[in-house]
This record gives structure tokens, sequence and C-alpha cells, in this order.
């Protein structure tokens, strides 16, 4: 049973609007474009699991906690009866070795050792777990989702599940998945309402409302090379087609996500959105779809949570 859902972090949706919206330097697009992919991952492996895992397990999809002023976060919690099983997806493409306690692509550039994040992950999960009083067993294991991936010299005794293994990790998990009890519900429920939103680790770079492109960003491809096609669909080259309507509502929660501090006015829409519809037409829909505070010129417009 999925007790939460995946959805993008605070991060790659931000780095994903400004992207489409600014040049990026090399880091900060290296960084996007490592999100972007980890979720693709995650999503595949969410995906494996709806698909081949009894619904008796109890799912949390990505986890962002908080023990004693340290953070870590997990990809996939797994509660069963007698165990907790801990996924951390990689979407590693191409080849890397490890050489002891390193690992390194094959170009011999170092990466961050997967498995040590795994250990203190699973440390941190096993104390905060033990402050609220509840013991049971924790198996962690690291995920390589990606059939592109090979690790040379890959340890043995290591909890690592490469591509080939995915069906009888699967296995494995049908064969753990039977009813949980009112406790491990209890559990679930209170690891998803400590779940912090907003990592403290965000990485972003700086921006400002004038300096980033105008236009309605195609929500397949988050290209801004889009065509309005009779004044009511947003086609993209792509191949994706929306309606404009739902394409500014949605340009409407990419602003409010940029820029928190500012009001949602129908003139600002109307740039943001690139002008492609006119303003009374922006300002109607506006209407329809948020609460308007203030009259004329100065008015603007809140999420009405009655609606
Ligand atoms: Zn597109």
């Amino acid at each position: 049973m999925i007790i939460k859902n995946r959805s993008e972090t605070y991060e790659l949706l931000c780095l994903r609007f400004l992207n489409a919206r600014m040049n990026l330097s090399t880091k900060d697009l290296n960084n996007y474009l490592n999100l972007e992919k980890g979720y693709i991952g995650e999503l595949k492996f969410d995906k494996l699991l709806l698909e081949n895992v009894s619904d008796e397990l109890l799912t949390i999809n990505d986890l962002l906690l908080e023990y004693k002023n340290t953070f870590f976060q997990i990809d996939s919690v797994l509660i069963s009866k007698d165990t907790i099983f801990l996924n951390d997806v990689k979407n590693f493409e191409g080849d890397y070795y490890v050489d002891g306690d390193y690992w390194y692509t094959i170009s011999k550039n170092e990466i961050k050792n997967p498995l040590e994040q795994l250990k203190r992950s699973e440390s941190l999960f096993r104390r905060y777990l033990h402050s609220l009083g509840f013991s049971t067993t924790i198996e962690s294991q690291l995920i390589f989702i990606n059939p592109k991936f090979y690790l040379y010299q890959a340890p043995m005794n290591e909890p690592i599940i490469f591509p080939s293994q995915l069906d009888h990790y699967m296995n494995k998990l049908n064969k753990r998945a039977v009813k949980v009890q009112d406790r491990h519900m209890k559990l679930a429920e209170h690891l998803v309402a400590n779940h912090i939103k907003k990592s403290p680790f965000t990485r972003l770079p700086s921006y400002s409302y004038q300096l980033l492109k105008k236009m309605i960003m195609c929500k397949r491809c988050y290209s801004l090379n889009v065509v309005i096609q009779e004044g009511k669909f947003v086609i993209c080259k792509c191949g994706c087609k929306e309606e404009i309507d739902a394409a500014i509502l949605r340009s409407v929660e990419e602003y409010r996500l940029l820029f928190p501090e500012r009001k949602v006015t129908t003139n600002d829409i109307f740039e943001w959105c690139g002008k492609v519809k006119n303003k009374k037409e922006i300002w109607r829909l506006l209407s329809r779809n948020f609460k308007v505070i203030g009259h004329g010129k100065y008015s603007y417009y809140i999420i009405d949570n009655s609606r």
C-alpha cells in the first residue's frame, strides 16, 4: 500500500524551470541533470514495486528526516511485518569501478561511495526508530536500476542489487509481504508526518524575475519552444499538446514556486506566459481559479482552499 507518493523535490522543480528560462552554470546544470536522472530512476523502481510486489507492504516513497540535527534521506521505505527495507536507488549509467572503499567512474573520477551513504542513512534511521520506541529488523539495499550500468570489482558481500538481480529482490520482498499490524501503520503515518519537504541542502543559482525568459514551458520536454494553435492549444515539437488554460494555470504554479514573495497579478502572468493570451482572458482565467484580493490595478490572486 502506498502511504506516500513520490513527487519531484523543490530543488528539482526549481532547477527544471530555471534551466528552461536562463543559462545555468556548468555546476548547476550538472546538478540539475543528475537530479532529473535520479528521479527517473526512482520512478522506474516505484513502477517495478507496484507491478511486482504485494500491496501488503507499506510503501513510503522519498523520505527526508532529521535526527538530532542530522538530516538523512531514503529513496524508498518498505515496511513489512518483521522487517523494514530501506532502498537507495541509483540510476548510474556506464562503467564504474571500486578500489577498496573508493568508487570511481571509468575515467577515474572519484564519486561519493554510495555504500557509505547507505550505511549512514541506515544507522540514523535505526536510531530514529529507537527514539520512537520501535524496534524491528532493518535491511538496506543499494539498488542500481539502469541496465547500462556496470561495476568492475564489485564487492560481493555488500547489500547491492544489480539490474539483473531486481527480479530476485522483488520475489524476496513478496515473500515478506504479509499483513502488517496497527503499529506498523502508525509508524508509517508518523514517518510521513515528519517528512521534511524542503531539503536544507537545496542548491539553487540566484535568479531574478526580470532576467528569466518568459513563455509557457512544454510540460513534457520542459522547452520554451512552443507555439500556440488557434489560441487554444500549446503545441511543442516533442509532440505534446496541452490546452492553453491548463498550461497557463500550470505556469502560475511555476511562477509561485520560483517567486513565493511576489504577488500573482494579471499583468505578471500575462508577461510570464509570453503574452500568448490577452490580458482580459488571463484575468478571467485567474478570477475563476483563484481568490481575488483588492480591486482593479492593484488586485492580485491567492489560492482559495475553500473552492
Ligand atoms: Zn515539448
